[in-house]
C-alpha cells in the first residue's frame, strides 16, 4: 500500500483524510457505516471512491481531500506514541546508509514506525527491515499497523537490543545498514558485529538528541572497529523572496525620532495613571485599541510610517519603492537530533566489495597490500583505525 499507487478506494483501505497542511488524519475505510466526523463536516465512507478527490462533507458545507497514504504523508499523520524521525532526516539518513531496493537493514527502537515505513518502501520486496523494539504495547501496535499497511518486507521483534543484541533464532540477519534510536546506542554497538555483513561495507547511523549521547557512542564505534565517524545535523530552513521596503536616510531619522518621541509620551501616560491609581485606589479600564485611537487623535493623522503602527502599507504598493530580499526563517525547524555516521570495513584478506561502490577484490583496491601482507597486517590494520576514527 506505502509503495504502490492504486486509484480506487476499497472497503479496509487507508485514506488520509487532507483537512489542511497540518490537519491530516488517517481512515481505515469500512463502506458499510463508517462516517469520517471533522469540524468541516461529516463524511460518510461510502462515499469514498476515489484517491486523490476531493469529497464534500453531508451538510455541503466542508470538504476534504482523500490522500493515498505515502511513508511522507504518514509521518505527518501517524498516531504519536513516541517522538519520531521526520522526512528532513530521513531521507538524508537513507542515502548515506545507502538503502536501496534489495538492501537488509536493522532499526531500533520501532517506536511510532515513522522511519519504519520510510526503510520499508525504500528496501522494497527484495530486501528486508528488521525493527526491534522493547516496549510491549509499542511493538504490538507497530507490529498491527505494518500488517494493515502490508510492509511485508518488515519483520517487527520485542526485544531488548542494549542487553539481548539482535541475533534472530535461525535466521542470518545480515544487514549492510543500521539505524539506532535508542537512548542509549553505545550499549547497543558491540552486538552489532554479530549482525552486520562482514563481506561488504556497513554502514550506521545514530540518532541521539544530546551531545553526551554522541560522544558516548563515537566511543563505542572507535572501540567496536567502525571508521570514517562523522556527525551531521540537518538544519533545514525555508527561505523566501520578499520585498522591502526602500528608505532614505532622512527617512531613517524620521522613524527614529518618532519612535523615541511615542516611546517618552507613551511612558509619560503609564507614570500619570499609575499617580492616579495609587492615590484614587481605582484601577483604570485599559485597552489596546482605545489608547491606539487615542493617541491617534491626539497626535493627530500620523501620516506616513512604513515601519510600525499605523498607515497599513501592502507589500509591493506601487506609490513607494522596493527591492527584492531574501530572507530566511529564524528558528530551525527540523533539528531534532544529532546524525552520528560511521562505516565498518569488510574483514581483510577476503575476497571483499562494496555493494554501493563496485565489485573488485581487496588486493586490487589496495595493490600496495599483497594477500600475504594483508593477512599479516590484519592485527596491525585494525588497531589503529580503533583510535584513529
Ligand atoms: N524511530 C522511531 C520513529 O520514527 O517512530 C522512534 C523511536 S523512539 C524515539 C525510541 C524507541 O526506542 C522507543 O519506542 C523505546 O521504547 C525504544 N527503546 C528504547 N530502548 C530500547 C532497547 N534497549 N531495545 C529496544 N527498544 C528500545
Amino acid at each position: 500500500m506505502f509503495s504502490a499507487y492504486k486509484d480506487t478506494i476499497e472497503d479496509g483501505d487507508l485514506v488520509l483524510g487532507w483537512m489542511t497542511r497540518t490537519a491530516i488524519k488517517p481512515i481505515v475505510v469500512e463502506k458499510k457505516e463508517g462516517l469520517f466526523n471533522t469540524r468541516y463536516g461529516a463524511f460518510p465512507h461510502r462515499n469514498m471512491d476515489k484517491y486523490g478527490a476531493q469529497l464534500g462533507s453531508m451538510s455541503k458545507q466542508g470538504f476534504i481531500h482523500l490522500i493515498h497514504p505515502t511513508p511522507e504523508l504518514w509521518t505527518l499523520s501517524l498516531p504519536h506514541r513516541t517522538q519520531i524521525v521526520y522526512t528532513t532526516d530521513s531521507s538524508y539518513i537513507v542515502q548515506r546508509l545507502k538503502i536501496r531496493p534489495g538492501s537488509t537493514v536493522i532499526e531500533s527502537g520501532t517506536g511510532s514506525g515513522s522511519f519504519t515505513h520510510a526503510i520499508s518502501r525504500s528496501a522494497g520486496l527484495a530486501g528486508k527491515v528488521y525493527s526491534y523494539e522493547f516496549h510491549e504495547e509499542r511493538y504490538n501496535l507497530a507490529k498491527q499497523e505494518f500488517e494493515r499497511h502490508q510492509l511485508t518486507n518488515v519483520i517487527p521483534t520485542h526485544r531488548d537490543v542494549c542487553n539481548d543484541g539482535f541475533d534472530i533464532e535461525n535466521i542470518d540477519v545480515n544487514a549492510t545498514a543500521v539505524f539506532l534510536d535508542l537512548p542509549a546506542p553505545w550499549t547497543a554497538i558491540p552486538h552489532l558485529e554479530r549482525v552486520i555483513d562482514r563481506s561488504v561495507v556497513s554502514r550506521v547511523c545514530c540518532f541521539s538528541p544530546c551531545f553526551e549521547q554522541v560522544v558516548k557512542a563515537v566511543q563505542a564505534l572507535q572501540e567496536a572497529g567502525w571508521v570514517d565517524i562523522e556527525m551531521v545535523e540537518v538544519a533545514a530552513k525555508r527561505w523566501e523572496s520578499r520585498l522591502e521596503m526602500k528608505r532614505s536616510l532622512d527617512e531613517a531619522i524620521t522613524r527614529l525620532r518618532d519612535v523615541k518621541a511615542r516611546r517618552e509620551t507613551g511612558l509619560a501616560k503609564r507614570n500619570a495613571r499609575i499617580k492616579v491609581e495609587t492615590e484614587t485606589g481605582v484601577e483604570e479600564e485599559e485597552s489596546d485599541e482605545r489608547d491606539a485611537k487615542r493617541s491617534k487623535t491626539e497626535s493627530g493623522h500620523r501620516g506616513y510610517n512604513p515601519w510600525g503602527k499605523g498607515q497599513k502599507i501592502k507589500e509591493g504598493d506601487e506609490s513607494f519603492e522596493w527591492t527584492e530580499v531574501s530572507k530566511c526563517e529564524q528558528e530551525i525547524k527540523s533539528h531534532t537530533s544529532y546524525l552520528l555516521f560511521a562505516s565498518r570495513l569488510p574483514k581483510l584478506g577476503e575476497e571483499v566489495f562494496d555493494k554501493d561502490m563496485c565489485v573488485r577484490p581487496y588486493s586490487e583496491r589496495c595493490p600496495e597490500a599483497s594477500t600475504e601482507g594483508a593477512e599479516a597486517s590484519t592485527e596491525a590494520t585494525e588497531a589503529p583505525a580503533r583510535t584513529e576514527a
